[in-house]
C-alpha cells in the first residue's frame, strides 16, 4: 500500500511537473518571439535616427546594420539567459508545490484505502475467533472415540450458538457495506415508528428484567424511511439490553428543539467511560470494561451501523452521560417537517 501510494505520489507529480514545463516553455517561447520583434524594431528605429541626424556620407549603411544585428543579437542572448534562469527557478520551484499537492490530493484517496484495509483486518480478525473455537471444538470431539449422543448433540447446540454469532456480524458487516443505500423516504410521523420500535423490542426488555418507559411529542413529522430509524432505535435499544442488564430501566423521549426531533434512548445501566465516548461510534470499537464487572462483549458494529442510518437521513447522533441515575444517554437529531 505504502509503495502504491508513493508510486501514485511521484506520477502525479511529474504531471504536474510535465504541465508546468510545457506552460513555461509555451509562455517563455510567447515573451521571447514578441520581444524579439521588439528589439529588431528598436535597432532598426535607432539605425534610422542616427541616419537622419549624421546624414548618409557619414553612417555606412552596411557597417551599421552589421551593428544593429551584432546589439540586436546580444540583446536576444540577454533575454534568452533571462528566460532560461526564469523558467529554472521556476519549475524548481514548481517541483517542489507539485509534491505537495500532489499529496494533498492524493490524502483523502489513501486515508480511504487504509480505513478499508483497517476494516477487512478487523472483520478477518473478528470471524477468525468464533471459527477457531468451533473447529477446535470439532476436531477434539473427533478424536474421542468414546462421544456420547448427548456430548455430540451438546457440540452441535454451542457451534450453533457460533454460527448465530457470526450470521449477525456477517449481516451487520453486509449492512456497513450497503452504506447509505437507504428505501423509499416518506413524510412519516416520528412516534409512530418510535411506537412500532420498542413494540417489537417490548418482549426482550422484559425478559431481562428491566423497566421501560416512552413519552413522545406527538405530530412531529420528518422526511425519513422508517425502517432505516426503527433499525437505529432498535440497535440502541439491543444495546441497552445487553449492557445496563437486569433491573435498569430504558428511557425512550421526543421531543421538538428548533426544528429538529430530539429523541434520547437512555439507560441506568453501567454507562460508558467518558474517556471513551468519543470512539464508541468507530467500527468495531469496544468498550474496555476491565475496571467493571461486565461480561458483555460484542462485535463493536452496532453503534457504527446506527450512525451510518443517522447520518443517511441527515440527523446526527450523539452519546452523553445520563445524568439522571447514572448509565448512558444516546441523542438523535432528526430535521423536523414544517
Ligand atoms: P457491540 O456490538 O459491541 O455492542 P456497539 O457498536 O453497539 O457494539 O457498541 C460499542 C461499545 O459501546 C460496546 O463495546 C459497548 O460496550 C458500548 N455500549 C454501547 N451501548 C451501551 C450501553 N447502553 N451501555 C453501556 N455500554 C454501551
Amino acid at each position: 500500500m505504502k509503495d502504491l501510494f508513493s508510486t501514485a505520489l511521484m506520477r502525479l507529480t511529474v504531471v504536474y511537473v510535465t504541465v508546468l514545463i510545457a506552460v513555461c516553455l509555451l509562455f517563455s517561447g510567447f515573451i521571447y518571439t514578441l520581444a524579439s520583434n521588439e528589439i529588431d524594431r528598436t535597432s532598426r528605429r535607432q539605425v534610422v535616427g542616427f541616419r537622419n541626424l549624421l546624414g548618409r556620407f557619414i553612417v555606412d549603411e552596411q557597417e551599421s546594420e552589421i551593428l544593429r544585428n551584432q546589439e540586436a543579437d546580444e540583446s536576444r542572448a540577454r533575454l534568452r539567459a533571462k528566460l532560461t534562469l526564469g523558467n529554472m527557478a521556476v519549475i524548481a520551484a514548481g517541483t517542489v508545490f507539485s509534491y505537495f499537492f500532489a499529496r494533498r490530493t492524493l490524502y483523502p484517496i489513501e486515508e480511504s484505502v487504509k480505513a478499508q484495509e483497517r476494516f477487512t483486518s478487523d472483520a478477518s480478525h473478528e470471524l477468525r475467533t468464533p471459527l477457531a473455537a468451533m473447529r477446535t471444538e470439532i476436531e477434539v470431539a473427533l478424536r474421542d472415540p468414546r462421544l456420547t449422543t448427548q456430548e455430540a448433540k451438546e457440540l452441535l447446540e454451542s457451534n450453533l450458538e457460533e454460527v448465530a454469532t457470526l450470521q449477525l456480524m456477517t449481516d451487520n458487516l453486509l449492512s456497513l457495506a450497503r452504506n447509505k443505500e437507504l428505501g423509499e423516504q416518506k413524510i412519516t410521523e416520528l412516534s409512530r415508528v418510535l411506537k412500532s420500535a420498542t413494540k417489537n423490542h417490548a418482549p426482550k426488555i422484559k425478559k431481562a428484567g428491566m423497566t421501560f418507559e416512552e413519552k413522545y411529542q406527538s405530530g412531529l413529522k420528518a422526511m425519513i424511511n422508517k425502517d432505516a430509524l426503527q433499525q437505529a432505535v432498535g440497535i440502541l435499544i439491543d444495546n441497552s439490553i445487553k449492557y445496563a442488564g437486569n433491573g435498569a430501566k430504558i428511557e425512550v423521549k421526543l421531543e421538538e428543539c428548533d426544528g429538529y426531533g430530539h429523541l434520547t434512548i437512555s439507560d441506568n445501566g453501567i454507562g460508558i467511560p467518558d474517556d471513551q465516548l468519543e470512539c464508541i461510534f468507530q467500527r468495531f470499537y469496544k468498550v474496555d470494561y476491565s475496571r467493571t464487572s461486565s461480561k458483555q462483549q460484542g462485535h463493536g458494529l452496532g453503534l457504527s451501523i446506527a450512525q451510518q442510518l443517522v447520518v443517511a437521513l441527515r440527523g446526527r447522533i450523539s452519546a452523553r452521560k445520563n445524568h439522571r441515575g447514572g448509565g448512558i444517554e444516546f441523542l438523535i437529531e432528526l430535521p423536523l417537517l414544517v
